[in-house]
């Protein structure tokens, strides 16, 4: 996850005197996305370190420090200049360039041994904050982290507090910064949102407890459903509920194009995509997921628009598409790094699984008769959906990785009667079925914790070997 928060952070020359570029984080707190990016990623380092207090230094950092104690489950504790506390007060003074200031926190404040977080929104020369942690200490306090907005460096602040604190900030200034221009042009282009993508299937409508959710236009239409965008494991993640809230619509009717062009434009390089299967072989269990490694599109609405299944029209593209001609490689549709990172997370959890898998695509709504079942087991195909296709050609036209994860609900028509299934009523599927989804949701949560941020596979580079 980036957010480039020096876009957000206003810069006031000569203020509050003559030589001083003074930071504004006001405009930062200002927008609903950034503010709520800059507390979880303060938060981050604390979230399994039972803080007990937040303390916040006068006055900017009360605005992060009440926030962050809120998150954390914390109390807050405040620091004032001289003065302005009204009950008994402990004091600290520090040296500033010329003269010295003096902070205070009431007495009580800090009880001996709790754990404390120490808050500002910048560090210059690290006075202030180095002041108050002594007197958190002088309490009896335990300092588990300081953390702050904007560094810098070059006033020599970040030294003295690591040399005894765990030091977190979320951005640094050099010292020649008011004179990159260039740099500071390039910050104000556009920005991505979102690093993973998660499409939800069938019963599949929520992944996430705290999010933002938005509206993308595309040149396609409207995507399925809002967008969420909430946070996985210090990661920004964006899902779409494939067929809407409530499955209001059915495989055939699906945007496809808009929801992967909405995904590219919010800057999402992984997709994970789950989805509800039937089994086509008897060794493939209700309950169990397969990670596919071959997809077979059996649909067969090709070049009507919502199946389309390309960006690159040629000379004939419309609005969004690509005036180019591209015959992408598919040999291997899934990433190879989402697989691997899918298995892992599977094992962990004691999901059973199939680390191996090819998945026919139906056009739908209608399932199979039972000739076509029996023929596409007869192939050695393993799964059967409506909806797994076209996504993944999709996703690799707009070099991104992916992932399809089957989630075996029943066994299609084609295995009704064989010796080793057993006959299943409907309240059995619905039960595996809602299992399935709640499984699936643990998963994702641990796959994405343990994604790496660089990407070691070539998923990226496909769409530029194939442009004509
Ligand atoms: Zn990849």
């Amino acid at each position: 996850m980036e957010i480039n928060l020096k876009k957000y952070i206003r810069e006031i020359p000569d203020w509050p005197k003559p030589g001083v570029n003074f930071k504004d984080i006001t405009t930062l707190l200002e927008n609903k996305e950034v503010f709520k990016f800059v507390i979880d990623e303060l938060c981050l380092p604390y979230q399994n370190e039972k803080i007990d207090k937040v303390v916040g230094i006068d006055a900017r950092g009360f605005l992060l420090a009440s926030t962050m104690a809120y998150k954390l489950g914390a109390g807050l504790s405040i620091v004032r200049k001289k003065g302005k506390l009204p009950y008994k007060t402990k004091s600290a003074d520090y040296d500033l360039e010329y003269g010295s200031n003096t902070i205070e926190m009431h007495e009580d404040t800090i009880k001996p041994g709790e754990r404390v977080v120490v808050v500002d929104d910048l560090v210059a020369t690290g006075g202030t904050l180095l002041a108050t942690c002594k007197l958190v200490e002088e309490m009896g306090g335990k300092i588990v982290g300081v953390s702050y907005v904007v560094d810098l460096p070059f006033l020599g602040g970040i030294n003295k507090l690591k040399e005894k604190y765990q030091t977190n900030y979320l951005v640094k200034y050099d010292a020649e910064w008011a004179e990159k221009k260039e740099e500071k042009e390039n910050i104000n282009s556009e920005i991505p949102v979102a690093e993973i993508g998660v499409f939800g299937g069938s019963g599949f409508y929520d992944l996430m407890g705290e999010k933002i959710e938005i509206d993308l236009p595309t040149p396609y239409g409207v995507t399925s459903d809002k967008i969420s965008i909430g946070r996985i494991g210090g990661k920004n993640v964006a899902f779409i509920a494939r067929h809407g809230q409530g499955h209001k619509l059915p495989p055939h009717q699906i945007p496809y194009k808009a929801n992967l062009w909405a995904m590219k434009k919010l800057g999402v390089k992984k997709i994970i995509s789950p989805a509800a299967v039937g089994s086509l072989q008897a060794h493939i269990k209700p309950g169990e997921f397969v990670i596919c490694d071959q997809f077979i599109n059996w649909t067969r609405t090709r070049g009507a628009d919502l199946r389309d299944d390309t960006f690159f029209h040629g000379v004939n593209s419309k609005n969004g598409d690509l005036e180019k001609v591209a015959h992408i490689s598919l040999a291997d549709p899934y990433c190879p790094e989402l697989r691997k990172f899918s298995l892992e997370a599977c094992q962990k959890l004691n999901i059973p699984f199939h680390p191996h898998g090819a998945v026919v695509v139906i056009e739908g709504p209608r399932f199979s008769t039972r000739a076509e079942s029996e023929f596409f087991g007869a192939q050695g195909w393993d799964i059967i959906n409506m909806t797994a296709y076209p996504e993944v050609a999709l996703a690799r036209e707009l070099g991104m990785c992916y992932l399809s994860i089957g989630l075996v609900t029943d066994y299609d028509a084609g295995l009704e009667g064989h010796p080793e299934v057993p006959i299943v009523n409907a309240q059995d599927v619905i039960k595996v079925f809602n299992e399935n989804n709640q499984k699936v949701k643990e998963l994702i949560f641990e796959l994405i914790k343990n994604l790496p941020a660089e990407r070691n596979c070539r998923c990226a580079k496909f769409v530029e070997e194939a442009v004509v």
